[in-house]
Parts: C-alpha cells; sequence; structure tokens
C-alpha cells in the first residue's frame, strides 16, 4: 500500500495518548488539528516513533476512505474523526479498554482505535500488513455510513445469532470497507495523493477477514463454534462480504442506495 502520509492535515485523527493513572478526561483535551501528541496538565505525552507512524497511517486511511464515501453518498455522508488511543479511554458508549477491540460508538459519532490492536492484528491473528489495518478503519467508518442513514437501528436490541440483524449490519460494514478497497485499487491515486493499494493488498484484507470472524474468534476462545452467539458473522461470509464491495466498487452491492437512486 502507498501513502504520502501527510503529517497533521485535515485533522480527522486525534490521537489521545492516555495513562491508566491519571484518570484525566482526555475527550476534553482532543482538539481539531490531526496532532500527534495529545497534552494534558501534567506536560505532554509522549509518543513511540512507531505510534507516530501509525497515527499517519490511519490519519491517510480514514480521510481517503471518508473522501470515498462522501463521494459515494453526498450530502448523506458527514465526516467524523478515529479517536486512536492507548490502554483505555472514555468515549459517549462508556469506558474502553485495549482489550475491547476497534468499535463505533453511535452516540458521539466516532470511531475508536487501540494503537495495540494492529500489534494483536499481526501477532494473535496471524493477519498483517497495512491494507489489513485499513480494512478494519474501512470496517468501523462503515458503521458511521450505517448510523448515518439509520440503518443499525433495526439491530439495536436484537438477539445475536447467524442470521442475526446485527451479524447483516456487520457484513454490511465488511462489504463498505471493500468498496473503499475497490476505489484505493484504481492507478493513479497515489500520484493524486491518496491511498493505492499494490496488488495483493486485498489479500492483507481478506487474511484480517477470515481472522476476526465470529468461528474463529471463538473457536480460538473456547474451542468450539457456537453460531447462536455470531454477532459479526463467520469468517467465510466476511470475506465473501468484503469481496461483493472489493470486486463491485458500488454500494448498491452492500445494499445502500446511492445518489439518485
Ligand atoms: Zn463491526
Amino acid at each position: 500500500m502507498r501513502t504520502a502520509v501527510p503529517i497533521g492535515i485535515g485533522g480527522v485523527l486525534i490521537l489521545g495518548l492516555l495513562s491508566w493513572a491519571t484518570g484525566t478526561d482526555f475527550l476534553s483535551l482532543l482538539n481539531d488539528q490531526g496532532a500527534t501528541q495529545v497534552s494534558d496538565s501534567a506536560g505532554p505525552v509522549q509518543s513511540t516513533p512507531q505510534e507516530e507512524r501509525k497515527v499517519d497511517l490511519v490519519d491517510a486511511v480514514a480521510r481517503d476512505v471518508q473522501n470515498t464515501y462522501e463521494q459515494e453518498l453526498g450530502g448523506r455522508y458527514q465526516r467524523t474523526r478515529v479517536v486512536l488511543f492507548r490502554d483505555a479511554i472514555e468515549s459517549a458508549c462508556g469506558s474502553a479498554e485495549s482489550a475491547t477491540g476497534p468499535f463505533y460508538c453511535p452516540g458521539d459519532q466516532k470511531v475508536y482505535l487501540d494503537v495495540g490492536f494492529f500489534d494483536e492484528l499481526t501477532k494473535r491473528f496471524g493477519a498483517p500488513g497495512e491494507f489489513a489495518e485499513a480494512y478494519v478503519i474501512g470496517h468501523e467508518l462503515g458503521h458511521h455510513v450505517q448510523h448515518l442513514l439509520g440503518l443499525d437501528e433495526k439491530a439495536r436490541g436484537a438477539a445475536a445469532g447467524a442470521n442475526s440483524a446485527s451479524v447483516a449490519l456487520e457484513l454490511q460494514a465488511d462489504c463498505l470497507a471493500g468498496v473503499w478497497g475497490h476505489v484505493a485499487s484504481q492507478s493513479g491515486r497515489f500520484k493524486a495523493g491518496g491511498i493505492e493499494l499494490d496488488p495483493g493488498d486485498a489479500d492483507d484484507a481478506l487474511r484480517a477477514a477470515s481472522a476476526i470472524g465470529d468461528d474463529r474468534l471463538q473457536k480460538m476462545a473456547t474451542g468450539r463454534v457456537m453460531p447462536e452467539r455470531f454477532t459479526h458473522g463467520t469468517s467465510a461470509q466476511r470475506v465473501q462480504a468484503f469481496g461483493r464491495g472489493m470486486s463491485s466498487g458500488d454500494l448498491r452491492a452492500c445494499g445502500i442506495g446511492v445518489r439518485g437512486t
């Protein structure tokens, strides 16, 4: 994946570098500058060079993904932010720890991402690669699209299970990530300042999709598969949903009407 990773432009991403100990309300410290550091009253919080590289990547991907969704949906899309945090953070959906994994919070309409999750993706799930990380961001921003369009309503409070509304919603978010993957595969995008995928990048994403299917996660955790507890879909379903978006590049393939349709 090629990206120019411009630093500090656009303000799409905010890095809340946190520590367990302080108990500060970090959200109130966040600003619009896409900063790689956040200060609190105790002074600036140090980030490692690897984390800063991560911040730049997430920033670039979040901007690119949102450009795509905006292009497809016009005024129906409203840009949001990805909050990258370390250890723990408070969101409108409650407090999150690294163990929570990436999530979208409808309450404040932001995506929350723990810097350590990408290491997890590589080590624990065996799904390395920058595009695997981009896929996760595309998926979470896909939930933002669903929220803006009111598509998440029907899954609220619904039961889990292989054919549940919540699984359908997760698979749709995978499909939306795929639509971005399609757009980002067009050549000439890198020259134009966007992200351009290399051949083989899609394999990274598909590997990630199959690594984080409910069946695989459950098997890793409990040694068996329990379809009645599914909330995200199986690995095969997730790969298929992502592929539907990736091959078509069309939101309608994900069940979402585009402008004028
Ligand atoms: Zn999801």
